[in-house]
């Protein structure tokens, strides 16, 4: 891929490595490529990261045409800048933008858009114990109409944030507010495709548990509201009696690629994992039985998170003692430990930026 560059002249200031927050800083460039029927995709760049301009009837703005990835690179132990898995990021884009008639990028073109961007902006990769650098790649179109139609046009953009850890308990579990009312998807919808007009129909429920105390929502099934289907941006998985159980993946289900790498670290640690369906009433026994070890979720920003606690149906229940358990604990440390180079690579997950 033919990618010219522009270089901006004016870099930023970079933030202090220990206070990165998620999501708050970007680095000083961008890269943009654009679509068009006929044409395909066309003038690959790397330009000064700042605004975009569109016209106000870009379809965007008016029907959420739009689809993106999350995934990150680290400062390894040897010094080297890798990624973790990026190739199951661009498959799962082309997935995500099949649903909403985008057009198909290439996976070398996906990574290596990544990378050149990556290096690029080498300085802002952080290396402080923790940190890494969030990369945001995004699809959307800028097609000038308000009628509903298919677009000609898009663009496809990645950003990078350099980011610290994503909760501010750190490892420590988070409580979880099980959502009976709204939901997130329908069998047949987005659920399965990651794009921001999932997002934006969430945050209602988001804002609910807030307010009542909770970090994050439990979202069950959209028909019957009775089986478990994920947490606000992370999948979940629960350990009952021994067993690893996780929510099976459907098209309502964000097809998480933590969830993927924890299953099968979990599954050559010798658990058996169980992917099937899993009723909310179910957890509740376990929870109040006993059966339930733990619960955790999984994905890109927090990698593992334990879950301490969780309200449902107004009941208030705790996970085990309410403190990370064992296997959570193992799986953060095993992956984390692969994504920052401190342990060997058995599976081929890591990619390194040269
Ligand atoms: C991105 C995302 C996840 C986690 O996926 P990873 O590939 O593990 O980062 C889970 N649920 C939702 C809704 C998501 O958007």
């Amino acid at each position: 891929m033919d990618i010219r560059v522009i270089e901006n002249i004016n870099p930023k200031a970079k933030p202090d490595e220990n206070n990165l927050g998620f999501g708050e800083y970007f680095t000083d460039h961008m890269f943009i490529m654009d679509y068009a029927t006929g044409k395909g995709w066309h003038d690959a760049r790397i330009v000064p990261y700042g605004p975009v301009s569109m016209d106000p009837s870009a379809m965007v703005l008016h029907y959420a045409v739009e689809i993106f990835e999350g995934m990150k690179a680290y400062t390894c132990a040897d010094g080297k800048v890798r990624m973790f898995r990026p190739y199951a990021n661009a498959q799962r884009m082309n997935r995500s933008g099949q649903r909403f008639c985008m057009p198909v990028i290439p996976e070398e073109d996906f990574v290596e858009a990544i990378c050149r961007l990556i290096k690029q902006d080498q300085s802002w990769v952080p290396q402080a114990e923790g940190t890494s650098l969030y990369i945001r790649p995004f699809m959307y179109s800028d097609q000038s109409n308000v009628g509903v139609r298919m677009p000609d046009y898009f663009k496809f953009m990645v950003i990078l944030s350099p980011v610290g850890a994503y909760y501010k308990e750190g490892l420590n579990p988070v409580s979880i507010y099980v959502e009976d009312e709204y939901v997130r998807a329908a069998k047949g919808g987005t659920g399965y495709a990651k794009c921001g007009g999932n997002y934006a129909a969430s945050l209602i429920a988001q804002k609910k548990a807030k307010d009542l105390g909770y970090t994050q929502v439990l979202w069950l099934d959209g028909a019957q509201r009775k089986y478990i289907e994920e947490v606000g941006t992370m999948n979940v998985m629960f350990k009952i009696k021994g067993e690893i159980v996780a929510p099976e993946l459907g098209d309502s289900v964000l097809p998480g690629i933590t969830r993927d790498s924890a299953i099968q670290l979990l599954q050559s640690w010798g658990y058996k994992v169980t992917e099937r369906k899993i009723a909310i009433e179910e957890l509740l026994a376990a929870a109040q039985s006993g059966d339930l070890e733990e619960a955790f979720g999984t994905g890109t920003a927090a990698v593992i998170s334990p879950i301490g606690l969780f309200n449902i149906h107004g009941e208030k229940l705790q996970v085990g003692d309410g403190k990370i358990g064992p296997v959570a604990q193992k799986l953060y440390d095993t992956l984390t430990g692969i994504q920052w180079g401190k342990l060997s690579d058995p599976f081929g997950w890591t990619y390194e930026i040269k």
